[in-house]
Formats: structure tokens, C-alpha cells, sequence
């Protein structure tokens, strides 16, 4: 724990709860990050690895995203330090509800991260007898399956139609290569062929795809829904391209949607995009970041671009002890409006301010938390600070 004390600072964390359970061998941690905007809101991670400076690392992350999307959720985060295809994962998962059941909901609302299911969010409201415990619970007991709507590859789509609108530019014919064929990247690739722009390559851990007359976006992700990241094998030899090329093809937009650190500044000095829409976390080195504003690249930081699950997440938040449903197409229009407005205002102040947008980004979400903190007292008051 020393290390975590000497990471403690201005904005948290307010509070680290260790629990354990010696019946089950459960070992959990909730790090409750900053509530200055609201009730701590982040997934629950299950892994025989996570430490619990992982989980106040996450749990930071999490005030920031919330900040950068303006709902009024605070900074949160738990952790389980099991393996989640123990076949005791129910019981543990219990064991540490209950351990908590004096900050869960009043502190700490649980939901999804590594390691967890939807089943293991429902086991947590069964557990601790209340529909407010966690979201991310199946739609069949009362959750709301925002993470079926592609919402934030939807998101992605969004704020590269944004960006593009920023400069004059229209999406309808734009040139999209992305890298990360899953979750996020085919419902990018899904929404920017609804908008008309063109995608031009693809990838999967399994290989890559490339043709400069566009692909055939429904036949792709009706083979993914077949074949998994195994659909690339259904390309053309002329099309193959060798892994890690998709992010230096001929295109106006790339969006990294697979791992973290795939854009270096070797791959950023060849990178032909003008426009850069990180949908994957932390896929753009800090010094490849600084060598993209050199090129003139711009980049549309992560957790703006790709922060439509939280904004889902909200409306799950809301929805916890109402009989009513929200509409998907309602969720859908907000992680639309949320994303496009955050993707301008970053931008916009990047270029005034003379600073990287991710730098831009991370100042709008202090500075939010920063009044919130002095609204309540928790820090000097704006005219005396
Ligand atoms: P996923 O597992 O559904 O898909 C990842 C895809 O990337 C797969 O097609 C995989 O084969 C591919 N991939 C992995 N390594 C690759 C490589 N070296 N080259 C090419 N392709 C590779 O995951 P996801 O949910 O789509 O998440 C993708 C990224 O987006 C991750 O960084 C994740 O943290 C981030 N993210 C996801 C969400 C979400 O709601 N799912 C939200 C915010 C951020």
C-alpha cells in the first residue's frame, strides 16, 4: 500500500476498501476515486493479476471520463484478484458483494470490466437484494444491453464525422482504414457506411485487408458475425496485406480500435491519414502524438472518442429502479450529440490554447472537477484560490 499512499494527491482517492473473505479465498479491492460530481460509477475487474494500484489507476481514468462526457458520475473502481474461469467465480463474487454491502450502491455502483459478465452484475444485485447494486445486468432481468448497440464504435463514427465537419469536410466519400475488426472498430466501420464514407481497410488479429475501391461493408461484418476475427481469411490474395500496413494505407481517416502503443513514432512519421480517431485506449504513443501535430495530423484523443459506453452507461445508471426501458434509439442520439459536441470543443480548444488535443481534453475534465471540488467546499474557494 506504501506506493498507493504516495500517489494519493489534490483530487484522490477519498477512500480504499480491502475486503476479504477466507471462506472463499476472496480478495477484492473498491477504490473510490473523487465523488465531487457524483456517487462513484466504474467496472469491477476480475483478474489473478490486478493490483490495487491497477485499480486507482482505473479508477482516475474514470473521474476523467466522466468529467469529459459532463455526467454526474464520480471516479470509481473495483477489482477481484481471481481467475474469472474459477468454478467458485460465484461464490467470490458474492463473498465480495457482500463485504461491501455498506458502500454498494450508497458509494459505489458496480458494473463491467475485464473478467466480468453480465451474469456476475446480476449475482451482485441478487447478492445485496438491490436493483441499484450494478449495471451491465442482462436485458431479460432488467438491464439495459447498451454494449449490443455498438455504442461506442457508434461514438468513434461520430467524432470522425465531427472532425471531418470541423474542417470543411464531409464524411460521404471519406477514406476510413481501421485497425481492430471487434467490438469497436466494426461498429465504426457499420455507422461510417451508413454516413457514405468508404472503408478501405481493415484488420484483425489474424491478418489484413486492403482494396483502395473500398470494401464491401455489410459482406465484412456478416463475415466477422460468422467467422470472428477469423473473417479475414475470406479476402482476396490482391487484398491481403501484411499485419500492421492497415495503419499506413492511402486513407483520410485511421482509427486504431485493437491495442495500446500501435501508433509510434515510426508508424506515425508514415502514417497518410489526416485525421486520426483513436477508438482503441491509449493507441498513440505521447511522442507520436507530438510528431502527428507536426504533420498536421489531427488526433481525436481516446477517452472523447471512444467514451460512448459511459454515456450509455449513464442512461443504465438511471434506469436502475425504473420500470421503463430508454429507448435505444435515445441512447444512440446522445452518444451521437455527447461525442460530436466533445469532439469540437476539444479540438477548438486545442488550437486556441496552442496545445495537444489530449492535453486539451485532460484540462476541460480537471477543470470540471475543479469547480465541482470547490462548489463543495473541498477545495479553496475560486477567489481565493
Ligand atoms: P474486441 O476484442 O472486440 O476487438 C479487438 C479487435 O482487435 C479484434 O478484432 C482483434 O482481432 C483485433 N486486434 C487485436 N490485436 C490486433 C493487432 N495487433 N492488429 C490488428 N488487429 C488486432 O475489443 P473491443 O471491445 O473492440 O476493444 C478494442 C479497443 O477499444 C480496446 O483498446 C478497448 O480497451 C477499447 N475500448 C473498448 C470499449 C468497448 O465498449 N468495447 C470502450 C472503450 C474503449
Amino acid at each position: 500500500m506504501r506506493d498507493l499512499l504516495q500517489e494519493i494527491d489534490e483530487w484522490g482517492p477519498e477512500k480504499v476498501v480491502c475486503v476479504s473473505d477466507a471462506r472463499t479465498g476472496m480478495r477484492g479491492v473498491l477504490v473510490i476515486d473523487n465523488t465531487a460530481r457524483g456517487t462513484g460509477k466504474g467496472g469491477t475487474r476480475m483478474s489473478p493479476t490486478v493490483t490495487v494500484g491497477e485499480v486507482a489507476r482505473l479508477a482516475r481514468v474514470m473521474t476523467w471520463k466522466w468529467a469529459a462526457v459532463d455526467l454526474f458520475h464520480g471516479g470509481a473502481k473495483a477489482g477481484i484478484f481471481a481467475d474469472p474461469d474459477s468454478p467458485d467465480k460465484e461464490r467470490i463474487v458474492r463473498a465480495f458483494a457482500r463485504r461491501l454491502a455498506d458502500q454498494i450502491p450508497a458509494s459505489y455502483v458496480a458494473g463491467l470490466d475485464m473478467g466480468m459478465t453480465e451474469h456476475d452484475a446480476a449475482i451482485i444485485q441478487d447478492e445485496l437484494g438491490d436493483r441499484g447494486a450494478a449495471v451491465g445486468v442482462p436485458e431479460s432481468l432488467g438491464g439495459v444491453p447498451y454494449d449490443q448497440l455498438g455504442v461506442t464504435g457508434h461514438g468513434v463514427a461520430e467524432a470522425v464525422d465531427a472532425a471531418l465537419a470541423r474542417q470543411g469536410r464531409s464524411v460521404a466519400g471519406a477514406r476510413v482504414a481501421v485497425q481492430g475488426f471487434g467490438a469497436v472498430g466494426a461498429a465504426a466501420a457499420k455507422r461510417l457506411h451508413e454516413l457514405g464514407a468508404q472503408l478501405v481497410a481493415l484488420s484483425t488479429i489474424d491478418g489484413s485487408v486492403h482494396d483502395p475501391d473500398g470494401l464491401d461493408v455489410p459482406r465484412w461484418l456478416d463475415a466477422r458475425a460468422e467467422f470472428g476475427d477469423a473473417c479475414v481469411a475470406k479476402a482476396s490474395a490482391q487484398q491481403r496485406i501484411p499485419r500492421g500496413e492497415e495503419l499506413l494505407v492511402d486513407c483520410d481517416v485511421l482509427i486504431p480500435a485493437a491495442g495500446q502503443d500501435v501508433i509510434d513514432e515510426a508508424v506515425a512519421a508514415g502514417i497518410r491519414a489526416g485525421l486520426v480517431v483513436e477508438g482503441a485506449n491509449l493507441p498513440t504513443t505521447p511522442e507520436a502524438r507530438r510528431l502527428l501535430a507536426t504533420r498536421e495530423v489531427t488526433v481525436v484523443p481516446d477517452f472523447i472518442a471512444n467514451a460512448g459506453g459511459a454515456i450509455a452507461a449513464g442512461f443504465a445508471m438511471d434506469a436502475r429502479y425504473s420500470a421503463f426501458r430508454p429507448e435505444p434509439t435515445a441512447i444512440l442520439r446522445a452518444v451521437a450529440e455527447r461525442t460530436r459536441n466533445n469532439t469540437v470543443l476539444v479540438l477548438d480548444t486545442a488550437q486556441a490554447d496552442g496545445v495537444l488535443p489530449h492535453q486539451a481534453a485532460l484540462d476541460l475534465a480537471k477543470q470540471r472537477v475543479r469547480t465541482a471540488m470547490q462548489l463543495r467546499g473541498r477545495l479553496p474557494s475560486i477567489a481565493t484560490a
